[in-house]
């Protein structure tokens, strides 16, 4: 298998189309997108859809530079639409599908865009808006731009110019909008496609959600970089994973894909013989998973690690040894590095703050500088908030994270913000949440709640409340009603203490 040459000449525009663009127009009968087994789209007719719903934005009001907030689900009426947004110069900006009305309110006042686009039926067609808004359906010869025949060609933009805006939620309860680049998306593919060794003749399976940049940016963008074709599935599900994997060559997802995977006695050597590479990221893989995956499969899965701020970071190598447990040394170009509490550099194996500069780091948190400067060091590396350590090969080893941040079924869950909404319910005292093991989900949320002297709140009321408040992945799987939560002699609460207290919950209940 040859490997793949990039058009150097399109980079001249700095907009990450253009190297998309350059390679449809050498590939236009190639398939783009294939759904339950045929063809929906090829390269060429992915230019001529996506033009011209860039003309639609246009039509509608949308400038080069103005945000478009999208809350709609996987399906290729919605990738067509993040590409138009490229070749348009405008900034998308993805929603997560379960946010609700109250939360969609935030994002909107925040982005303030000059559309909103939604699927029918999700809360983001509801939602109060004062702006332009467009519903779209799942299906594609119903999209709004199907009435144009207008095309707009892709317009030029600098590599610093804003192509994306991700929403990412911090500790202090509130999500910021990470502002990514064309420059950071074009250099991030770039690179990725060299370490991943793609291939001309690749085909990927996508089974990952495109509100979030593993799917959106880091599966997207390799296959459209080359042409490849994408078994486009609009949700995981295992057996039509099973289905498509014989037709594949690469696969990507979070660990918790792969543990399903792992429960289909089918899912094997002969069924995973055409496949070329496996690739993890998003959130820890158990070293277990990693050893079951190679016994069951013949493949070695290939761990990597980034974070929406920073896209793709490091990445176990194609060639040399893939480590379970460690997610690689930093890809060519990005600069990683370790520092110890006292901010000098972590020695070999010590935990540190993980730090991280290069072309792939975004422009900055949206409106924010403060928060900004305040995640950035005086010599410009990124503080990722991650707890490391590295070995003397340069490999990471991802062990911790500072900001309690849960992972649940490869979504971040900031503790803050389900506190807040827990914190609001009549009887409550204060609450603690965090993550602890879970035999599927990786972690679960778990919700500790102190109630208030008399009250005899239950668990079910906790459930009943954050139900309309929250996103499902966020709301707590188990809460434990308690008088008090731990606190240390500075007043701040034992979170360390409540995991280790928690830690067998979801297994105790699983036996
Ligand atoms: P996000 O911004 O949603 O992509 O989440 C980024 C966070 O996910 C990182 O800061 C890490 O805490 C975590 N993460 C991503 N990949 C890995 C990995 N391979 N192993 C452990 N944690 C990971």
């Amino acid at each position: 298998m040859a490997e793949t040459s990039i058009n150097t000449a399109e980079t001249r525009n700095g907009n990450v189309f253009a190297l998309f663009e350059a390679a449809a127009r050498a590939s236009a009968d190639r398939p783009f997108l294939i759904v339950d087994g045929g063809t929906l789209l090829t390269y060429g007719e992915m230019l001529d859809h996506s033009g011209r719903a860039a003309a639609w934005l246009r039509s509608a009001g949308v400038a080069q530079g103005d945000r478009v907030v999208v809350q709609a689900h996987k399906s290729p009426v919605a990738v067509i639409l993040y590409l138009a947004c490229l070749r348009a110069g405008t900034v998308f900006i993805p929603l997560n599908t379960a946010y609700q009305e109250n939360e969609l309110a935030y994002f909107l006042s925040d982005a303030e865009p000059s559309l909103l686009v939604a699927s029918l039926g999700l809360p983001g067609e509801t939602v109060a808006f004062d702006g332009s808004r467009a519903s779209i359906s799942g299906d594609l010869s119903a999209a709004p731009w199907t009435k144009t025949s207008d095309l707009l060609p892709t317009v030029a933009a600098t590599s610093t110019d804003p192509a994306a805006i991700l929403y990412t939620s911090g500790t202090t309860g509130r999500s910021k909008g990470a502002v990514l680049t064309h420059g950071n998306l074009s250099s991030n593919v770039i690179v990725l496609g060299t370490a991943w060794r793609w291939q001309d003749d690749d085909v990927l399976l996508h089974a990952l959600p495109t509100f979030h940049a593993h799917g959106l940016f880091v599966a997207l963008h390799l296959a459209l970089l080359h042409a490849s074709p994408i078994l486009f599935h609009e949700r995981f599900d295992n057996h039509a994973v099973l289905r498509d994997i014989p037709r594949a060559t690469v696969f990507m997802g979070v660990p918790t894909f792969y543990t399903r995977l792992l429960g289909e006695p089918a899912f094997d050597k002969t069924l995973c013989a055409g496949m070329r590479l496996f690739i993890s990221g998003s959130a820890p893989l158990l070293d277990a998973t990693f050893d079951e995956f190679a016994e069951r499969t013949g493949h070695v899965i290939l761990e990597r690690y980034g974070m929406t701020e920073a896209l793709m970071v490091t990445s176990n190598p194609y060639d040399g040894p893939r480590i379970a447990g460690s997610v690689g040394p930093a890809i060519s170009g990005i600069s990683v590095r370790v520092v110890a509490e006292n901010g000098v550099p972590a020695t070999i194996g010590e935990p540190g703050v993980l730090e991280m500069k290069g072309p792939n780091m975004f422009a900055g948190y949206w409106r924010n500088p403060d928060k900004t400067a305040e995640d950035h060091t005086a010599d410009g590396y990124f503080i990722s908030g991650d707890i490391a350590t590295q070995d003397e090969a340069g490999y990471i080893r991802i062990v911790g994270r500072a900001k309690d941040l849960i992972i649940t079924g490869g979504y971040n869950v900031y503790p803050k913000e389900v506190e807040m909404v827990i914190d609001a319910i009549d009887g409550v005292a204060e609450s603690a949440v965090i993550g602890v093991p879970h035999p599927d989900f990786g972690e679960g949320v778990v919700a500790v709640v102190a109630r208030d002297a008399g009250s005899a709140i239950t668990p079910q009321d906790v459930a009943a409340f954050v139900g309309s408040e929250l996103a499902a992945f966020k709301r707590p799987k188990t809460s434990i009603i308690v008088d008090e939560l731990p606190r240390n002699a500075m007043g701040k609460i034992q979170k360390a203490e409540l995991r280790a207290l928690y830690k067998d919950l979801f297994f105790k209940s699983a036996a």
